[in-house]
Parts: structure tokens; C-alpha cells; sequence
């Protein structure tokens, strides 16, 4: 830590967030494999023990911003760039922050807070652990109260990606049978048919709604965290607001943002394993190179105009809209220290770098 980064402000963002070792690791003596010189930048050490990389000691990446291990949930919120999706979100625009990165290397940390917050009886709203999620509702209920001009009608809906299968988490009996997605010639975007949008007035309401999708993920899996290696959830808040002109005239604008928790990026790769896991593992590789390949293309100004596959994955279908809109992708890649990870690490290290060149 020297001084704090400045937010990013482009049209696609990537940030990169390393989790603190954990006690395993720290017992183990498996050490860092990460330095941090400061600007965005991270150095990877330890490359001997990469396939591939041997005769390369060392390789540095650079990032909008860089969150060291010691940084908070407060300081992904104040310096990811998130709240300028939150303010494009009230203005109007769509856009997208997710979660990249192995299983174990702090996506739901980041997005939601440790789990203990929503097994609880009740949800401890000041907690200082909440992620950014939670934290992105309460920045937004702050800058529609500053906005006494509009009035905003807030709706929210949560669902999960699991083998290409589109379940609502705030209906779990689509577990059962899956919802379908659709294209709407009319609105010119793929969309959930039957999903449930909640009404949400107030806070509380939005936070019903995330507290009752992270019970439900939990339940609708025997093993949370395997379960959790091999699904994207996305929960959507949608913003219409409206506002009277001098001349009488109502102008009405229509916001939305997702978070997405993705799939372990590990799965990448575990092609050896056999029958449904084999499938599964197939349509996570797939959605997660599409979705990278669409926001590297996006940001490549020379393949802007050209064929973006959105049409290869549910998961790029339904966030298509929102990457190809005005508004802002923000990737947020997670990542590990450990150098009995340093292979994950660097996986994640150059997907992000290919989302994005700095
Ligand atoms: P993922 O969702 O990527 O699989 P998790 O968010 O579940 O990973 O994180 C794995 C473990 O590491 C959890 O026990 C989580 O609480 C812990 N953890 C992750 N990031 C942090 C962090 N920044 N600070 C403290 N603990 C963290
Ligand atoms: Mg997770």
C-alpha cells in the first residue's frame, strides 16, 4: 500500500483482488508468490514450478488497480470503480461487475461477504464484512435519496447458470425445470422467460432478495462449494426512474446492473473427467471463454463492430445487452498468493490481461 488508487474511469475495467493467505497456507509455509510494486502492476515470482514456464523467473501484469491482501470490502467498493456503475445504473445505462477466478480464490468473499452472514438468524446489516454487493445497495439507496427530482422503481432478480441450465434462486422449484431464455425482438436483447423481478421499495427489500438467492444456492446444493465451483449466479437490480421536465413532459430511463459470481476458472481445464462432470466442465469452459472473448473484443475498437459470439453461452446471452451497452463492464479477477497456486494464479493473471490491455 502506498497511496490509494484513483477509480477507474474506461468502459471495460479490470481490477485485481488478492485474498490474504489462508491458515492452511500459512502452516504449510507455502509463501507468496506475488509482489506488488505499486501502479497497478503485480509481479508473479516462482515460475519454476509452472508447466511451460521454466526459464522465466518472474512476469509482471498490469491492472487498473491492483487490492493488495490487506485491503477491505470498503476498499473494493471506493476504489473498484463500482459506484460509477451504480451512478450510470440510476442515469440509465446497463452494465456488468464479475467475479473471475479458481475456486477458494475469493469471488463470493468479494461479491457477498463470508457465509456466516447469511446462516445466521438475521443478517447483520452493519457488519463491516458485507461484500460488494450489499455495500453497492446501500451506496445506491444513497444517491436515489440525494435525487429528489425522479422517482425510481427499483426491481431485482437472482438466478444461477448451472450446466446451461437457468434456475431462479428466488424460486427454487426451478431446480426442477429449468427456465428458458429467449430473444425479445421488441426490447432486442435475450431474456429469462418466467423469472421473477421483485418489487424493491427499500433497502431491506433488496436485501430480502440477496439473503433468500444465497439460502437458496446453499440449499439446492449437497456441497456448497462444489456445487458453487460450477455455476454462475447473476442478480440483476433494474432501475426505472422518472422524471417530470420544466415543460411537463416525463422522461423515463431504464438502468440496470449485474453481479455475477462466475464458475471456478479451473474448470477450465478438467477436461479429463468422465460423464456429467466431463459436461459440465465443457459448458463452463465454454462460457467463460466466450465471455472473455466478447469483452476482449469489445475492447479491441477494430473488432467492436464485428462478430461478438454472445450467442455462445446462456451466460454471455443474458449479460449481452449490458456488455455491448454504454454502460461499464468491471472485471474484478480474484486471485490467491499461494505458490502452490502460482499455476491458477497466472491462468487468471492473463485472462484478465486479455480483457483488457494496459
Ligand atoms: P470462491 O467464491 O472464489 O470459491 P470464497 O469467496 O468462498 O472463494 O473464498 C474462499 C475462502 O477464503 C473463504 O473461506 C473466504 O471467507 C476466504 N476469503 C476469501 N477472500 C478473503 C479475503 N479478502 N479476506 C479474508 N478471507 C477471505
Ligand atoms: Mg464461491
Amino acid at each position: 500500500g502506498s497511496e490509494p488508487p484513483t477509480p477507474p474511469d474506461d468502459n471495460i475495467n479490470v481490477v485485481v483482488r488478492v485474498r490474504p493467505l489462508n491458515k492452511r497456507e500459512n502452516s504449510l509455509n507455502d509463501g507468496m508468490t506475488l509482489e506488488f510494486p505499486g501502479n497497478g502492476q503485480i509481479l508473479v515470482t516462482g515460475l519454476n514450478d509452472v508447466p511451460g514456464m521454466k526459464g522465466t523467473k518472474t512476469k509482471l501484469f498490469s491492472y487498473n488497480v491492483v487490492f493488495e491482501p490487506g485491503a477491505t470490502q470498503e476498499d473494493v467498493l471506493q476504489y473498484s470503480g463500482i459506484t460509477r456503475l451504480i451512478n450510470m445504473a440510476v442515469d440509465g445505462f446497463s452494465s456488468t461487475a464479475f467475479c473471475y477466478g479458481q475456486t477458494g480464490s475469493g469471488k463470493t468473499h468479494t461479491l457477498t461477504g463470508p457465509p456466516h452472514l447469511f446462516t445466521g438468524k438475521k443478517v447483520d446489516i452493519y457488519s463491516e464484512d458485507h461484500g460488494l454487493i450489499f455495500k453497492s445497495f446501500l451506496y445506491l439507496f444513497k444517491v436515489l435519496q440525494e435525487k429528489k427530482e425522479c422517482h425510481f422503481i427499483l426491481k431485482a432478480s437472482f438466478l444461477e447458470i448451472y450446466n446451461e441450465k437457468v434456475i431462479d434462486l428466488l424460486n427454487p422449484g426451478t431446480a426442477r425445470k429449468p427456465l428458458a431464455v429467449r430473444w425479445s425482438k421488441k426490447s432486442q436483447r435475450f431474456f429469462v422467460e418466467n423469472l421473477f423481478l421483485v418489487d424493491c421499495e427499500e433497502l431491506d427489500d433488496l436485501l430480502a432478495v440477496l439473503e433468500e438467492g444465497m439460502k437458496n444456492r446453499a440449499v439446492g446444493a449437497h456441497m456448497m462449494n462444489e456445487h458453487s465451483s460450477r455455476s454462475h449466479t447473476i442478480l440483476t437490480v433494474h432501475i426505472t426512474s422518472e422524471q417530470q421536465m420544466e415543460n411537463g413532459v416525463f422522461i423515463t430511463k431504464q438502468g440496470k446492473i449485474n453481479f455475477v459470481d462466475l464458475a471456478g476458472s479451473e474448470m477450465t481445464k478438467k477436461t479429463h473427467s468422465e460423464g456429467k462432470t466431463l459436461e459440465e466442465a465443457n459448458n463452463i469452459n465454454k462460457s467463460l471463454m466466450v465471455l472473455g472473448y466478447c469483452i476482449a473484443s469489445l475492447s479491441d475498437h477494430k473488432k467492436k463492430n464485428g462478430h461478438i459470439p454472445y450467442r455462445d453461452s446462456k451466460l454471455t446471452k443474458l449479460l449481452a445487452d449490458s456488455l455491448a451497452g454504454n454502460g461499464v463492464t468491471l472485471m474484478i479477477a480474484c486471485v490467491s498468493p499461494a505458490r502452490s497456486n502460482v499455476t491458477e494464479t497466472l491462468n487468471t493473471l492473463r485472462y484478465a490481461s486479455r480483457a483488457k490491455r494496459i
